[in-house]
């Protein structure tokens, strides 16, 4: 199973780099997702589950390389991609990209809150909704390293997890509050340590690819 295809392989060695919405972050890769894989001896084929955390693109931008799996996805967060557009036109703006981005995947489990994947807790979905209406983020049992748990975007950095801080692109902020309170009482309740994707100075002491947690 792998969670979230990331940033659109297209984007490899453009030099214009590749950004979700004009002016918010832009997106350099210095490698593709194919390549990752391969360093582990798979490719996307073998992949047979995609779980995505939300549809913003810098989390789905690779889904159509993997016609085969079954996308994993929060049922609200589907609906919301294909409800009418709201007022704020930067989230307009991610829908309609979302939707291109996903596609129309032949296999599609669509689920509603924590789902436990393999019926035997060793990855759990956990919904967490507010950055968008059906985020989730992913617990996962170690045999090693105990349990950690991958944000998602339910929190983009150490700091603002702290702090409570909301980003103001997030769709609902009381939500956004709430599902940062349930993944500090799943913090505490299974001691487990939280990866925040998109905390940069939290991953670089991360051990990456082709090194493992087990
Ligand atoms: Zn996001």
């Amino acid at each position: 199973m792998l969670w979230d295809t990331g940033v659109p392989e297209s984007a490899h060695n453009d030099p214009g780099g590749w950004s979700t919405l004009p002016k918010l972050i832009v997106y350099h890769l210095d490698r593709t997702l194919t390549d990752q894989l391969a360093e582990v001896g798979l490719k996307p084929r073998d992949i047979t589950r995609v779980a995505i955390s939300h549809t913003h693109g810098d989390h789905i931008g690779n889904t159509g390389l993997f016609p085969t799996a079954t996308i994993l996805m929060q049922q609200a967060e589907y609906s919301w991609i294909h409800s009418p557009n709201g007022p704020n036109d930067n989230v307009n703006q991610l829908m309609a990209l979302a939707r291109k981005l996903l596609g129309t995947p032949a296999n599609m489990r669509l689920i509603d809150g924590d789902t436990d994947v393999f019926g035997d807790g060793s990855v759990t979905l956990v919904s967490t909704p507010g950055h968008t209406p059906g985020s989730q983020s992913l617990l996962v049992h170690l045999k090693n390293s105990g349990f950690i748990i991958l944000s998602g975007d339910v929190v983009h950095s150490e700091e603002n997890f702290e702090r409570n801080i909301v980003p103001s692109l997030n769709t609902n902020k009381v939500e956004s509050i709430a599902s940062m309170e349930k993944i500090r009482q799943m913090i505490a309740t299974y001691r487990a340590t939280l990866f925040i994707n998109h905390d940069k100075k939290q991953t670089d002491k991360l051990k990456l690819l082709p090194a493992f947690y087990d």
